[in-house]
């Protein structure tokens, strides 16, 4: 290790610590101004009735077009906003981007639900309920076509207080569901004391499913224990047929993925809606879309 220290190897690694926090902190002090500015904006992944392929609802997910650094991943970004205290303020931002929108379907006569990701740092502020029932009426979105994604962490970690604040987002009509589920370390027990309607098997065991028995496993013994806890269980990162075919016979209710569909900017998911419901809404008496 001595004699590394003095190679330029290790001085050159110092150097891109150096650089990487310099741009962390650039990025920090422009997040607020990016808001402003447009430069954060949200698409739509589809997620789909696993036996009747209808599609349920859109996730939500954050995208940062930077004009130097270019396309900036939420995983790059969402921690830095949590540091630094300004994952309030995204939050509101990406609620009221997926609210707008989900207004606007319902405008169209397309009821789809929106589900949008709440950070683990979201379920400690204070005002977080309050929040959220004025942007559902700011945009006048029934709650119930609102799910909010949470990570195990965030319940787990401090399960006595989160469990009032889901209660009273649940109250609102809202559904609450468990994103990432499998790589934290909660039992699907510890998640019965909680209003949670549904689990989303985390995508690093569907991804494995058509190649790995293991993996396959594990979706399969999720999908039974939710089932008899009577939650609803929802597959993300389905990408072959395969996989889809699997999940399907293991009785998971919900898909999402490459396969259904790449995360979408809202123009292309309309288009991509008016296509897969242009059939139905031919039907007679078909008035009120409910997708
Ligand atoms: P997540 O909530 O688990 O979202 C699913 C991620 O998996 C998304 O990545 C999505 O693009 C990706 N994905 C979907 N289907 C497939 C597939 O078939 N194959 C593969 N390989 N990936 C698939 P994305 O958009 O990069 O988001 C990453 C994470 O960032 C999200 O994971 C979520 O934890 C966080 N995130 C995104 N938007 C927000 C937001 O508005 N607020 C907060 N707090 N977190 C967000
Ligand atoms: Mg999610
Ligand atoms: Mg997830
Ligand atoms: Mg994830």
């Amino acid at each position: 290790l001595a004699a590394a220290s003095e190679s330029g190897g290790v001085a050159s690694y110092h150097q891109v610590l150096d650089q990487q926090s310099l741009r962390r902190l650039q990025l920090g002090t422009e997040l607020e101004q990016a808001m402003a500015d447009g430069q954060i904006s949200v698409v739509f992944q589809p997620i789909i009735d696993a036996r009747t392929s209808d599609i349920v609802s859109a996730e939500t997910l954050v995208r940062w077009a930077h004009p130097r650094f270019g396309a900036i991943p939420p995983d790059d970004f969402i921690h830095l906003a949590e540091q630094i205290g300004r994952i309030g303020p995204l939050t509101d931002h990406v609620l009221d981007l997926a609210l707008a929108r989900c207004r606007r379907w319902l405008d169209q006569d397309i009821a789809l639900s929106v589900a949008v990701n709440l950070s683990a740092r979201c379920l400690s502020e204070p005002d977080l309920v309050e929040r959220v029932q004025r942007a559902l009426r700011r945009h006048g979105v029934p709650g119930e076509l609102l799910i909010l994604e949470l990570t195990e962490g965030s319940v787990v970690d401090d399960s006595v207080r989160s469990s009032t604040v889901l209660a009273d987002l649940h109250a609102l009509g809202l559904r609450l569901s468990m994103d990432d589920f499998g790589t934290g370390y909660s039992s699907l027990s510890q998640l019965r004391q909680l209003p949670i309607d549904e689990v989303k098997i985390d995508k690093s065991f569907v991804l494995g499913m058509s190649t790995s028995q293991g993996e396959s496993f594990i979706a399969r013994s999720i999908i039974e224990l939710a089932h008899n806890l009577g939650l609803r269980v929802v597959a993300e990162g389905v990408e072959d047929e395969l996989t889809r075919k699997l999940l399907t016979e293991m009785g998971c209710d919900k898909l999402q993925g490459f396969l259904i569909s790449r995360p979408l900017p809202d123009d292309k998911l309309e288009k991509w809606l008016l296509a897969r419901t242009g059939v139905r809404s031919a039907a007679p008496g078909a008035q009120h879309r409910r997708l």
